[in-house]
């Protein structure tokens, strides 16, 4: 990926390296921010969004959960580590760890991702979102549920959300759309259902996601365009494709520079009958393949 060739007409004219009009989602489908949420939550959901980060104050008593301590393990672990790691901003020995153990505490005491209930913890089971515990991993096949089934406890799952990645986006959504379904109250923003946006008009949203990308026009002309970003033309167009190999393996492009036969390969495999065409992406070939590497633009 990264370079193909186009066939567009001669007097094609496109400014290089500006991304092709036809690839970008028109302005026209930008919808107004909806006024009642910022990101498509009722407003007890995003109560319950920001509690979840902190945003507001979080009590672990809530959940049922126990505080963390400077020396419960995981806290004492990782403030072991952030000491090792940067003495020079901790300080070091017992103290500094005891100190950033209970800076650690604090913050995350303050977080209901550190301190889920039970109920929180069945909903992940229940969306597969905990397949640290719940499954097992190998390179031959995959995931597998474990068998018999297992099912973590909060206390597990609070302490596992300490080390590594922890709970992610996704996780934080699923619980707090189980909370607001025990609560009984709606998880979406009545004023736009959920999405965060209005729309300018009726019909705004079915036309915005019908729209279609559409490629540049077709000719007879041979140009070469970059796909890193939606896609740009990045050289003149040619009447033909050793004018563009001759182009593209002229030494007065410098480090962009490739050999003769690399870019005539490179032109003609993009040109096999064989090859790859998608709409909206062209051809695409893999410029590796023909020993031509990406670090060369
Ligand atoms: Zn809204």
């Amino acid at each position: 990926m990264g370079r193909e060739i186009r066939r567009v007409p001669l007097d094609f004219e496109w400014p290089l390296n500006k991304v092709w009009e036809g690839f970008l989602m028109p302005d026209r489908f930008d919808e107004v921010d909806c006024s009642d949420c910022k990101n498509g939550y009722s407003p007890q959901a995003q109560n319950l969004y920001d509690l979840w980060y902190g945003y507001l104050p979080f009590d672990p008593a809530s959940t049922g959960s126990t505080p963390w301590r400077h020396d419960s393990p995981g806290v004492r672990a990782f403030a072991e580590r952030n000491v090792t790691q940067a003495p020079d901003y901790y300080g070091s020995g017992e103290a500094a760890i005891v100190r950033e153990g209970q800076r650690l505490a604090s913050l995350w005491n303050g977080q209901w991702s550190h301190h889920l209930s039970q109920e929180d913890v069945d909903a992940l089971v229940a969306a597969d979102r905990l397949r640290d515990f719940t499954h097992t991993w190998s390179r031959e096949d995959g995931w597998q549920p474990k068998e018999p089934s297992v099912a973590p406890t909060a206390a597990e799952v609070n302490e596992w959300s300490l080390r590594g990645m922890g709970h992610d986006s996704i996780n934080a959504h699923v619980v707090i759309e189980a909370r607001c379904e025990r609560e009984g109250v709606e998880t979406r923003c009545p004023t736009c259902k959920g999405h965060g946006s209005m729309e300018k008009y009726e019909g705004q949203r079915a036309e915005a996601e019908a729209w279609e990308p559409t490629d540049p026009p077709k000719g007879d002309g041979w140009q070469l365009w970059e796909t890193v970003s939606e896609g740009s033309p990045v050289s003149p167009v040619f009447a033909t494709a050793d004018d563009l190999a001759g182009w593209m393996s002229d030494p007065e492009r410098g480090d962009r520079w490739v050999p003769g036969d690399v870019a005539r390969k490179f032109i003609d495999d993009g040109w096999a009958p064989t090859g790859v065409v998608t709409p909206g992406r062209g051809y695409s070939s893999g410029v590796e393949a023909v020993g031509w590497s990406e670090s060369q633009y």
